[in-house]
């Protein structure tokens, strides 16, 4: 037996198991349901406050695939959970100028103030930061031949689009993100972006 014949089957498996976990984002479906969960056995020990029922400790949303694609329209779901991208100058913000807050298309969570929006050129909704204080998730991309930086919302794991650093001032960065996963919630009184602090 040469080297050469026992190298195809190690490269066949190993490129069975990288398959197997390139995406983790697709969690299979099997997850029990919660709801048979058993009541507690004690009650509470700080029972001085009846707090409502609280997220998951790590604040993250979860949700199966199926969840996700009943949740999400076509194009959603193709962009936010199998990373794909919209044309340019096709989607629905890329020249928004209303101001407002710009949220998670996925989960809700405020990721953009209209007020880091810039006119990029590109196609796409651009800004030159996220809300202050927000942690977007940064991951290298080395897909299609480019060295990017991939954004994901940090809390549902949606796929945002790239951040380059080619942006204005003050940051020097542009987040270069797909209208399919945001959603503007205008300002309410048409003029100053939402507060993120309230
Ligand atoms: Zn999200």
């Amino acid at each position: 037996v040469t080297a050469r014949n026992l190298r195809a089957p190690f490269l066949a498996l190993a490129a069975a198991l990288l398959a197997g976990c390139a995406d983790p984002a697709h969690t299979p479906q099997t997850a029990p349901e919660p709801e048979t969960a058993a009541a507690p056995a004690a009650p509470p020990s700080h029972g001085e406050t009846a707090m409502p029922a609280q997220p998951a400790p790590s604040g993250k949303v979860v949700k199966s695939d199926a969840e996700w694609r009943k949740l999400l329209t076509r194009e959603q779901y193709h962009v936010m959970r199998e990373k794909g991208t919209e044309r340019a100058f096709t989607g629905q913000y890329w020249d928004t100028k209303t101001a407002g807050t710009y949220k998670c298309a996925a989960c809700g969570e405020p990721l953009f103030s209209s007020d880091a929006k810039f006119d990029s050129g590109c196609g796409w909704p651009s800004f030159f930061k996220p809300l202050d204080g927000l942690k977007l998730v940064e991951t290298k991309d080395e897909s299609l031949g480019m060295a990017r930086v991939e954004i994901t919302c940090a809390k549902c794991g949606a796929h945002m689009g790239h951040v380059f650093d080619d942006g204005p001032p003050p940051t020097g960065l542009r987040y270069c993100i797909n209208s399919a996963s945001i959603e503007l919630e205008p300002s309410k009184d048409g003029a100053k972006p939402a507060d993120p602090a309230k």
